[in-house]
């Protein structure tokens, strides 16, 4: 998978993008830690319960969000009902029917496999950002306790696909990725 090599924005790049509120710098830094979370994941190296527990440290196993199961990447970013409730309300938004990941492969897999109402890069994009988001959520609950609904993360989660797709609007596709994601 890509990594990100692009340097920090420029002073000229600080202004204000009306559409979203945020800086430019801001969306290039927030798209390279989407970028950095999926790829350590596609590593299999983020430092889950289970990963932990293999290291051998004394911790819990069970998953930080629901606690009913192991902690493995799989069931945190695809089979927890947390995420799976995130999951199901971005297929709706892509129009496309509910499913249940098998493997971390076969994420990887549909990213890449095109669609009517979702190319490629748009679904790259959403599962970046949804793997970010849960993540996020994660390590928030983990942290400072704070527990927040799968429809308020899957809302963040919108705002940063949207965000993503905004910064990518001197390319050509532009208008289909964002007719695709929010018609
Ligand atoms: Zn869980």
């Amino acid at each position: 998978m890509a990594f990100p090599h692009r340097s920090l924005g420029t002073r000229s790049d600080k202004e204000k993008n009306p559409r979203v509120g945020q800086t430019r710098s801001g969306l290039r830094a927030l798209t390279r830690k989407m970028l950095f979370s999926m790829w350590v994941c596609h590593l299999d190296r983020l430092p889950t319960r289970s990963r932990l527990v293999s290291w051998g440290m004394q911790v819990s196993p069970l998953c930080v969000i629901c606690s009913r199961e192991v902690e493995t990447q799989y069931h945190l970013f695809l089979s927890c009902p947390f995420s799976r409730a995130i999951w199901d309300r971005v297929f709706v938004r892509l129009k496309l029917p509910p499913r249940l990941f098998q493997t971390w492969d076969d994420l990887i897999l549909w990213m890449s496999t095109p669609n009517r109402t979702s190319l490629p890069i748009l679904r790259k994009l959403v599962a970046q950002a949804t793997v970010y988001a849960i993540w996020k959520q994660r390590n928030n609950m983990l942290h400072n306790s704070q527990v927040i609904s799968s429809h308020e993360i899957f809302k963040q989660d919108e705002r940063e696909i949207i965000n993503s797709i905004t910064a990518r609007k001197q390319r050509k596709k532009f208008r289909t990725l964002m007719s695709l994601w929010i018609m």
